[in-house]
């Protein structure tokens, strides 16, 4: 896969994502969420440990919404490892390492829902009418699972690397969220949610005459896209992610090897200057201040001026997330209580949807 390759998708993928935008997503910069009409479901892959993209592309809205009180519910979507990979590696370790940054970066068990969706029969069940609700050719267009075709290492692409979006649906719809706080490349994918949830209303709907689902909203960061060391999209599984886990000497190494370019005056450019731009745009979102004045103050210092900005600001900005994680570590079991409980939540939940979609599809 060569870097020209992945900036041309990564702009379909972006060109796509801002023609959905206005109708479907919705900017933390503009958005308060009323607590009484919103239900939001989010989540992540077991695949690796949490990072910065997720942090500050995702993470810090769950929280935001959580503390405004918006239900909340949280899926660790074990299913989809098995989309890009044969089998799903060191899967118990990966799960409890995504609540143990849930819970470090502030997500309250008690507040919300945190459960895997493998642990919730009547969830899966839904993917069987969704799936009869979307074309083939739909599937077949969708820029994120192109792109993540592209990045896989599979020698053959499985059936579920094209249906995971439908899954996806069923992720958001069988506790019929209306709001869901993701990164750009999960836009596509709320599309697919959203169609399923019109269809199936139109096709079923109650003997009322009301609707079973909502349409779901995205909700965007102010970085809905932040780019990883290597100037493509931050991801656990291509090797250029920051882990909000890691030590702060790792972090330093991570910045120390991202890759930049040769011009020593450093400027915000993210059309021409990606990963200098991205670099900066790290230590802005940390240090809450614009990317052109931390650009401004660094100067003609070069690229290793801006590594040390970013690596000081990052180290210093996750302090505190990483010490209540030290000290939430000790207690595995405590993680894996969480995991039951939001099951069990979750599954009270699912039930009625699938008893409620039943009713309505003449009891299938
Ligand atoms: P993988 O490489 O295994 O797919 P990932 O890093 O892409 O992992 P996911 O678990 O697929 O992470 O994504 C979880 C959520 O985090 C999604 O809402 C996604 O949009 C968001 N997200 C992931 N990476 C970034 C990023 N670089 N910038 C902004 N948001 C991101
Ligand atoms: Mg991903």
């Amino acid at each position: 896969m060569t870097t020209a390759t992945t900036t041309t998708t990564e702009a379909a993928t972006t060109a796509t994502s801002e023609a959905t935008t206005a109708e479907t997503a919705a900017s933390t910069a503009t958005f308060t969420a009323d607590p009484a009409t919103h239900r939001v479901l989010t989540g992540d892959r077991p695949t690796g440990l949490l990072h910065l993209g997720h942090y500050f592309g995702t993470l810090r809205n769950r929280v935001r919404l959580q503390n405004q009180g918006v239900e909340m519910f949280v899926v660790i979507a074990d299913y989809q490892v098995i989309t890009d990979r044969d089998i799903a590696d060191r899967l118990a370790e990966h799960t409890e390492n995504l609540v143990l940054d849930y819970l470090a970066a502030g997500l309250d068990p008690d507040r919300a829902t945190i459960f895997a969706h493998s642990a919730v029969p009547a969830l899966n069940q839904l993917l069987l009418p969704f799936l009869s609700l979307v074309s083939v050719a739909e599937l077949n267009r969708n820029p994120t699972v192109k792109d993540e075709i592209a990045h896989s290492r599979q020698s053959a692409v499985n059936g579920l690397m094209f249906t995971y979006p439908v899954h996806q649906a069923a992720d958001i719809l069988f506790c019929k969220a209306n709001l869901v706080p993701v990164g750009q490349d999960q836009l596509p994918h709320l599309e697919v949610a959203r169609t399923v949830a019109r269809r199936f209303n139109e096709r079923y709907p109650h003997v009322d005459g009301g609707a079973v689902f909502p349409a779901p909203q995205a909700l965007l960061s102010d970085a809905p896209l932040l780019l990883g060391t290597d100037g493509g999209k931050m991801s656990k599984s291509r090797g250029n992610a920051i882990p909000l886990g890691a030590t702060e000497d790792e972090t330093a190494r991570a910045i120390r090897g991202a890759r930049t370019d040769a011009d020593r005056r450093i400027d915000y450019d993210p059309v021409n200057r990606p990963e200098v731009s991205g670099l900066l745009l790290l230590a802005a979102l940390c240090q809450d201040r614009a990317p052109e004045e931390i650009a401004e103050e660094i100067g003609d210092r070069g690229a290793a001026a801006l590594k040390r900005t970013v690596t000081d600001s990052v180290n210093e900005h996750l302090r505190p997330l990483r010490t209540r994680r030290a000290e939430l570590a000790t207690d595995r079991g405590h993680l894996r209580q969480v995991l039951r409980d939001g099951a069990e939540r979750a599954n009270a939940i699912a039930d009625a949807t699938l008893d409620e979609v039943r009713a309505v599809m003449g009891a299938i």
